[in-house]
This record gives structure tokens, sequence and C-alpha cells, in this order.
């Protein structure tokens, strides 16, 4: 099932996602993320963008063919392809390197883009759908992906990252959004 995306404005967005505690309980709303996140062509998106505040992220970025990703596990670099569409449960994560600067919007944030700082690399450790803990390293689309979606699971948005100048370039698109109401779409 398609669910309603909210948007910026909507309290979900700044709370602070719950420990999934029962895995088997989130397989439905697995599902749905994952069809959802498909339905709009989404490269991630969190449990708290269908107003579920838990820690819980999906993540599919093989459609972004122009913008390369890496991800290894064991040390190995693997095929992404045989990893997507990432199922994030409880994840937890440990960034490293400089930072990059990147093209990021978000499924909450309609026509909203701005270059964002993030780390490099990031090393993600969470609960797969059977429960099994499991862990990788993430780079490049990859790795931003895996910080933007965590920063939904603690309640934090990417205009967060903004600097002033770029908040108070889509200073107007906000205003509008929070104008909209506390609503869903
Ligand atoms: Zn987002």
């Amino acid at each position: 099932m398609i669910l309603d995306i909210v948007k910026y404005g909507h309290p979900a967005l700044r709370t602070k996602g719950r420990r999934v505690e029962n895995v088997a309980e989130i397989h439905g709303l697995v599902g749905d993320m994952l069809e959802t996140m498909r339905s709009v062509k989404g490269v991630g998106l969190a449990a708290h963008q269908v107003g579920r505040p838990l820690m819980l992220c999906v993540i599919d970025v093989t459609g972004a063919s122009d913008r390369p990703s890496a991800m290894w596990i064991d040390g190995e670099e693997v095929d992404l392809i045989d990893h997507m569409p990432l199922v994030l449960i409880n994840p937890e994560i440990e960034t490293a390197g400089s930072e990059e600067s990147g093209e990021e919007g978000c499924l909450s944030f309609p026509s909203i883009y701005s270059k964002i700082l993030r780390p490099a690399y990031v090393r993600i450790k969470a609960i797969d759908l059977e429960g099994q803990e499991f862990s990788f390293l993430a780079a490049g689309l990859l790795g931003r992906a895996v910080l933007h979606e965590y920063d939904h699971l603690q309640g934090e948005l990417f205009i967060d990252h903004m600097t002033p100048k770029q908040r108070a370039r889509c200073a107007d698109k906000l205003d509008a959004l929070l104008a909209d109401g506390m609503g869903v779409k």
C-alpha cells in the first residue's frame, strides 16, 4: 500500500524515533514504505515520513546511476545491486573522513534542494528484517542517504545543515510548506 508522505511542519518529523522492539510487527510497514519510496522514485524514506517515528528507514540508490555510491562489507567492496533495497532497523552509525558537499532533497520538502556538507564515510550497524545484526561501510550517494535518513530517525532534518544563506534562499518555500498546515499531502 502506498502511504502518504508527511511534509515539513508535521510533528512526526521532529520526534526522536522509538527503537523497534519486535521486528515481526513492522514487516507490513516496511513493505508499504518500500512501495511508497518506489512510487515517488525516492532514494530513501524514514518511518517518520509516513507518520511513524521509529528507528527504521529504507534506502535504494540503484535508480541514481548518475551519482556514484560505494559499499564495503567486512572490508570488501560489494556490488550495490546485491544489497538494495536496504532496510535499516535500529541503526547506529559512526562517521569518518572529511566533509564533502553534495546536493540533497527530501520527500518531505518538495522542490527544495541544497548542497549539504556530510562526512565522506559512514559505518552502519543495524538489524535486518530477520532480526539479524549486519554492518557495512558506505560512501558516495549511499553514505549521504544513510546520513540523511539517520537524521530523520533523530528528529533532525536536512535544513538543519544548511548555512544561514542557504536557509534564507528557501525561506519562502519553507514558509509555504508550514502554511500548508500540519497536513499530509
Ligand atoms: Zn528526507
